[in-house]
């Protein structure tokens, strides 16, 4: 059990949405019954339609049946946590309706407040604004922005400059719920904790990087939302330019929230900038076709709700440059898409090949070394290194064999990312959120491939619903002499 020292009321807006129910309650409900959150602590629901707090406990259990699931749900220590939970109703647009949450919150007024914003971004400003106006925005209070911020640097700065009219850039929690992964933070401690990696991790001894999103599911009913992003900006541009960083940084001076993120920063600052012809030659974007995906068939994404027309990307893969010392010359590539053959999501180091082998007449090749850092489905690290098979023979043969290095990370309850970075935020701690500079830098750079992509500086390509994305992906590795980690 741990300390229950974290007293804070947090207020859910968007309350009764999916992110809510589906990841934000749960993570809750684990905190409070695991000690994280104290059972004082007040868990405040903003509903949009009138709603009883008895209904809203009964709405709450059955959701948490639904998406823990009915074996890890235990009625005895739900009975603790319903008393925690609150229910007001609230239009985000009108001021008045802001009344119960005043009166709530006031009951404890320097009580630390943690305000959840679970809503679309257009809603941003106003919540924060209504929020101040009914003197609810305190020196204790924080508030914790969802994505998408913005769709491009200008409107990210747009939404960004209102929620700092309300709250100082140290209370704003810019979620990426990517870094509260656990293998995503262990990124840094085998980076940081292991001197073995340390002179091996530049441009001497790494070949590339791989890192790799890829859901099987499509955009599961969202297609207002998912037409207007696309796989660009809704995973490259965030998620995984934030585990480029973490794979690229400097060595922070301590853990300490802005010297980490002053090296994840300088990253962002040092991406090479893409010319037309870099976007020609090293970006890929395409949308999937009908397929099939574990036998069942599956609907282009044209076939989707009035989608007949779009030129939104489902995929996109990118061969992306480090301008700095340490990573002159080595290639990271990212790709990203909906609807491929399965979920999986790693980040692949290649290293170099040995500079000579003395094998080479032994009848094996020699693979290079690989640490394989797989954050979904499994969560696992894994450093590939060749090995001698065992018994006689004529020759010395060679195979590679697999190294795992934290087989007990599957072992005991897995904590959602949305635990710990929830956690992080009722112990105001920023270092996985994402400072202005750092969104704004990714922007920047995403925001030069986007314009050559609205102009059309390469076709968008198709590929099959149910395969690893379009040939031109492969295609993009292959002339630089690289294949993607498939095997
Ligand atoms: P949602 O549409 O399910 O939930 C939004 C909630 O806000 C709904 O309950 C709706 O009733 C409420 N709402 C809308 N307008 C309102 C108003 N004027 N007054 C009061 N309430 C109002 O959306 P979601 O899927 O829960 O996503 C919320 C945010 O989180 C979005 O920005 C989304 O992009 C982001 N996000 C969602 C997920 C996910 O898995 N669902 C993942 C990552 C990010």
């Amino acid at each position: 059990m741990a300390s229950m020292d974290n007293v804070c009321d947090i207020t859910i807006f968007g309350g009764h949405g999916d992110l809510a129910f589906r990841k934000l309650m749960p993570a809750l409900y684990h905190l409070s019954n695991d000690g994280y959150l104290s059972f004082s602590s007040r868990i405040i629901t903003v509903a949009r339609n009138d709603i009883t707090n008895d209904e809203h406990i009964e709405l709450v259990r059955s959701k948490l049946i639904e998406f823990i699931g009915e074996s890890v749900f235990n009625q005895e220590k739900f009975e603790r946590f319903k008393s925690q939970l609150h229910v007001v109703t609230i239009d985000f647009d009108d001021e008045k309706s802001y009344k119960g949450l005043k009166e709530l919150l006031g009951a404890f007024p320097s009580r630390e407040r943690v305000n959840y914003l679970s809503t679309a971004p257009d809603f941003f400003a106003t919540i924060c604004k209504m929020l101040k106006n009914w003197d609810l925005v305190t020196d204790v209070s924080r508030v914790v922005l969802e994505k998408p911020i913005g769709r491009d640097l200008e409107s990210s700065r747009a939404i960004n400059s209102e929620v700092l009219k309300y709250f100082e850039e140290k209370q704003i929690y810019r979620i990426d719920h990517y870094l509260g992964k656990d293998t995503v933070q262990n990124i840094m401690a085998l980076r940081f904790s292991n001197r073995i990696f340390m002179p091996l991790w530049d441009a001497n001894n790494i070949d590339h990087v791989q890192i790799t999103v890829a859901e099987s599911v499509g955009v599961e009913g969202r297609w207002g939302y998912y037409d207007q992003y696309g796989a660009m900006r809704d995973m490259i541009q965030n998620h995984l330019m934030q585990l480029l960083c973490l794979i690229a940084m400097e060595p922070p001076c301590s853990l300490d929230a802005d010297s980490v993120r002053d090296e994840k920063v300088k990253v962002l600052r040092s991406l090479r900038p893409m010319s037309a012809a870099d976007i020609e030659r090293k970006t890929v974007r395409a949308q999937y076709a009908k397929g099939s995906i574990d036998g069942q068939p599956v609907p282009g994404y044209r076939e989707g709700e009035g989608m007949e027309h779009s030129n939104t990307e489902t995929f996109a893969a990118l061969r992306v440059d480090i301008d700095n010392w340490r990573w002159n010359g080595v290639p990271f590539y990212l790709r990203s898409g909906k609807r491929m053959h399965q979920r999986n999501s790693e980040i692949v180091i290649q290293f170099k090949s040995v500079p000579h082998s003395i094998f080479a007449n032994q009848g094996s090749g020699i693979s290079q070394n690989k640490l394989v850092i797989s954050l979904q489905p499994k969560e696992s690290i894994q450093l590939k290194l060749m090995n001698k098979v065992p018994g006689l023979s004529d020759q010395m043969r060679l195979q590679q064999v697999d190294l795992e290095l934290n087989s007990r990370i599957n072992s005991t309850r897995k904590s959602d990312a949305y635990e710990r970075l929830l956690l992080d935020v009722i112990r105001s701690n920023p270092t996985l959120f994402m400072r202005l500079d750092e969104v704004e830098a990714a922007w920047k750079w995403a925001d030069v491939i986007l314009a050559g992509w609205a102009e059309n500086i390469i076709p968008m390509k198709s590929y099959q619903a149910g395969t690893d994305g379009p040939s031109a992906s492969i295609q993009l590795v292959v002339q630089d002499g690289v294949s993607w980690n498939d095997e």
